[in-house]
């Protein structure tokens, strides 16, 4: 369904006279002219970028890396994050190990995953609480808390998100913008509005059919737009995510280079494989995925090994836009690096040993937290009930201060130095010093049941202070939201 709804949505940002609606519904807009206008002597780098279809920086097309986007999208569970390594078992051309994004919803989320997935350069960002279109501030906060309280993720590594069903609205853009995060990755590019990342300053130049790039409609300075990128298949119907469902694996390979060409060959634009990895794993009961994923791996393989191509994660491709260089100068950023934590002992911090048996993830440093609903491995304290939208990280199940409690992760320590079974921070150099500068942690005051708890894992609700509309209230607890999750991703 959502498939063929973005199929719909940017095949009609071809035809411009009529769109359908985010919600589905059928609309006719005038003209189709993309209103977005930008000064690009106003809009100054690295703060300010104006949409452009060109390299930034000045930088030709041929001397510009070509950056491919592994996403990968809803909840992190052993079968998928294995699906996931299969995909990004390449090499970048410094000989570091391809890195993905990973928007993450929670339900049926192992957070014990989610950790070591960080720990290993991917990216973690944002895919709300219960996976609801056009999501309340509280469905966005809520998945932060829970990532910093379950995954050690600090609220400034959070830096992006994605709407579920790719279904946002300006409302949705400030959200993101009141809770501090870096970059929304919901907007479709096409062929026209192909445009590398760019900030919100002067508004969006992407979807504009939704009425979204008209003046005033949005203005968020500094706030980063990485449009995710449609490949034309055969028909040159625009594909957007799981393309290996339209069509067989042959032709999605061919089609799917013919796109690749278009973005090496032109002006290098990122090029964007958008997974949701259920749709690639095997399951009893559902269609066999093996054709499919080897489609992909195949095809991913064939553009790996090239000296220009890079396999990043959306973070990194900010990081190049605010600083671009050439590709030649790639190898040595900071931001490419690939060396891991080497801690004087096994700590919990995502790079210790994992073991899954049967799905479920355990290991000597985890806590296991069951519930009727949900299971899941941390590494830090179990809540002592199953979250829920309005108490995403009730009070923990020990209490501070007694055995067995782990010390949530401080602003002052990266999460790969910190051991929160110890309540240490493990790093004594400045190379590996981390001070989380996102907005002001504070209690979560609109929470009433975590008031009171241990000042451990209920302490990390960022300071949102925008004053937009929680939304409505729904009672979702996980096993609910489940449900309703089940229902949404088939
Ligand atoms: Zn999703």
């Amino acid at each position: 369904m959502k498939n063929f709804a973005v199929s719909l949505a940017v095949a009609a940002t071809l035809l411009s006279s009529f769109v359908v609606a985010q919600d589905g519904t059928p609309t006719i807009v005038q003209g189709g002219a993309n209103p977005y206008t930008c000064d690009p002597t106003k809009c100054i780098a690295p703060k300010c970028l104006c949409a452009s279809q060109s390299p930034p920086g000045g930088i030709k097309p041929a001397d510009a890396p070509q950056f491919v986007t592994i996403t990968f999208d809803d909840s992190v569970q052993p079968e998928l994050i294995q699906t996931a390594a299969d995909l990004l078992n390449v090499q970048n051309p410094n000989g570091c190990k391809a890195k993905g994004s990973w928007y993450v919803s929670m339900m049926y989320t192992d957070f014990a995953l989610v950790q070591q997935w960080f720990a290993e350069g991917n990216e973690v960002a944002d895919h709300t609480f219960t996976h609801v279109g056009t999501p309340s501030a509280q469905e966005i906060q809520a998945a932060a808390d829970m990532l910093y309280s379950y995954a050690g993720v600090p609220h400034g590594m959070l830096k992006g998100f994605r709407a579920p069903f790719l279904n946002y609205t300006a409302d949705t853009l400030k959200e993101i913008q009141a809770q501090g995060f870096l970059y929304d990755t919901s907007a479709t590019a096409v062929v026209d509005d192909n445009y590398w990342p760019y900030t919100l300053d002067n508004g969006m130049a992407n979807d504009c059919w939704t009425g979204i790039c008209n003046p005033g409609t949005v203005n968020l300075p500094g706030v980063w737009e990485v449009p995710m990128y449609a490949v034309l298949d055969n028909a040159s119907v625009p594909q957007l995510m799981d393309v290996y469902l339209s069509g067989t694996p042959e032709d999605v390979t061919n089609w799917s280079q013919t796109n690749f060409d278009r973005h090496y060959n032109g002006n290098r634009q990122p090029f964007g494989i958008y997974v949701h990895p259920t749709h690639l794993t095997n399951y009893p009961g559902l269609p066999d995925a093996t054709a499919q994923k080897a489609g992909v791996v195949n095809f991913i393989q064939s553009l790996a090994g090239k000296p220009d191509v890079w396999f990043v994660t959306n973070d990194q491709l900010l990081q190049w836009m605010q600083n671009p260089v050439p590709a030649s100068q790639l190898a040595n950023q900071t931001y490419m690096q690939c060396q891991k934590p080497v801690t004087p002992k096994e700590i919990c911090n995502g790079l210790e040993t994992l073991n899954i048996t049967s799905g479920v993830v355990s290991g000597p440093l985890l806590n296991a937290c069951n519930f009727n609903t949900s299971n899941f491995a941390t590494c830090y304290n179990c809540p002592g009930s199953a979250p829920t939208l309005e108490t995403p990280v009730p009070a923990s199940a020990v209490a501070n201060g007694t055995s067995g409690y782990r010390t949530p992760l401080p602003d002052n320590c990266s999460p790969f130095w910190w051991d929160p079974v110890a309540g240490q921070c493990l790093c004594t150099t400045s190379s590996c010093a981390y001070q989380d500068t996102a907005l002001p942690k504070q209690q979560n005051s609109t929470n009433g049941t975590s008031s009171g708890s241990s000042n451990g894992s209920s302490a990390s609700s960022s300071g949102k202070a925008s004053g937009a509309s929680p939304g409505p209230v729904v009672a979702s607890t996980l096993s609910i939201a489940a449900a309703i999750f089940i229902s949404l991703i088939m």
